[in-house]
């Protein structure tokens, strides 16, 4: 069967794959759509959002990407429900992208297939995802006032994210898994310094007690040294183990930072002539639905500009 080809390939959509599509679509760049494992991306593991603007009573992350989606739809772009495997950026345009439905190639491509929030891997913690579980200490905050909350990990993350929730939650633990943080000295000692920061070392999380009504009411930890376990009252848990840019299917074809985001320049372009990045798979640092999106809308229009340089 011959390979399906399109102007623009768009791989991803979580807000930043759904914004390039609708630009491209709104472009008549007629995009495909990749939607991969998780359609809608990180916010479908979300509840409310309520720093998305235009939306000043909130809303449901699941909607939001819904809503982008249909949008995108509106203007032409063709959504599939299906992934991308690989690429082969060796000789394009066109390129060509595998996917779980066969081969496509296209003038130009977007990556936007984002980045994992790494967990601890407990059925509990995956069903409690957005009902007191949360891998987001900037999203989901403000749903923590005057709450005890702990916070997983020792890195810069643990230690920051732990330090941003103190402004809402009365008290917060981190819990991790030695007796020494990785973080920074200075990130340390901001926390060490913070009278509503404590900590619970040797410890890892091994359930967590609760159910979608009531949310989080415990967690079941072990004591990493002589492997006793206990129930902890706690009222909300955040994971702060680190992130993953979903790169692997790349293949080293682009070129990626140390941690493997895709490195970018000049606006979203990478570093194959024609190829684009977006979102959370090139950005580590703002890591919001916002910036996401923004930087979805200068990835179409620079592919739309590459696409009409005719180069
Ligand atoms: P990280 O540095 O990789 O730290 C991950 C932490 O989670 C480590 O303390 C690790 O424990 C723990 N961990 C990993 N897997 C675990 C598991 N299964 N169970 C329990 N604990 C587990 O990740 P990060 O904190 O997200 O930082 C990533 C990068 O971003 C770093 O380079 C960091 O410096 C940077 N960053 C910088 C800032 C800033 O400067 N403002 C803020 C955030 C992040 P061990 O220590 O035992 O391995």
């Amino acid at each position: 069967m011959a390979d399906e080809h399109f102007k623009v390939i768009i791989i991803g959509t979580g807000p930043a794959g759904l914004t390039a599509g609708i630009y491209t679509a709104r472009a008549d760049l007629k995009p495909l759509i990749l939607e991969g494992d998780q359609p809608g991306g990180q916010l479908t593991i979300t509840t409310e959002v309520e720093n998305y603007p235009g939306f000043a009573k909130g809303i449901m992350g699941p909607e939001l990407m819904h809503e982008c989606r249909e949008q995108a739809k509106r203007f032409g772009a063709d959504c599939r429900y299906i992934t991308a495997t690989g690429v082969d950026f060796s000789s394009g345009p066109p390129f060509n992208v595998q996917t779980t439905k066969g081969n496509f190639t296209a003038n130009a491509v977007i990556v936007a297939s984002g980045a994992r929030a790494l967990l601890l891997g407990l059925e509990s913690e995956s069903k409690l995802m957005g009902h007191g579980v949360s891998a987001c200490a900037t999203c989901d905050g403000f749903f923590f006032r005057g709450k005890k909350i702990a916070v997983v990990g020792g890195g810069d993350s643990a230690v920051e994210e732990a330090t941003f929730l103190t402004k809402f939650a009365d008290k917060v633990t981190i819990i991790h898994r030695r007796d020494e943080l990785r973080a920074s000295k200075i990130m340390q000692k901001r926390a060490f310094d913070n009278p509503k920061v404590d900590f619970m070392w040797n410890t890892v999380v091994t359930e967590v007690l609760g159910d979608h009504q009531t949310g989080v009411h415990a967690l079941k930890v072990k004591d990493t040294k002589d492997g006793t376990e206990r129930e902890e009252p706690f009222e909300g848990l955040f994971l702060a183990i680190g992130h993953r840019p979903n790169t692997e299917f790349l293949d080293g074809q682009l070129k990626l930072d140390e941690n493997g985001y895709i490195i970018t320049h000049d606006g979203m372009k990478t570093s194959v002539k024609g190829v684009f990045a977006c979102g959370d798979v090139q950005d580590h640092v703002y890591r919001q639905a916002i910036t996401a999106a923004g930087s979805g809308c200068m990835a179409a229009i620079d592919a739309e500009r590459f696409l009409e340089s005719g180069e």
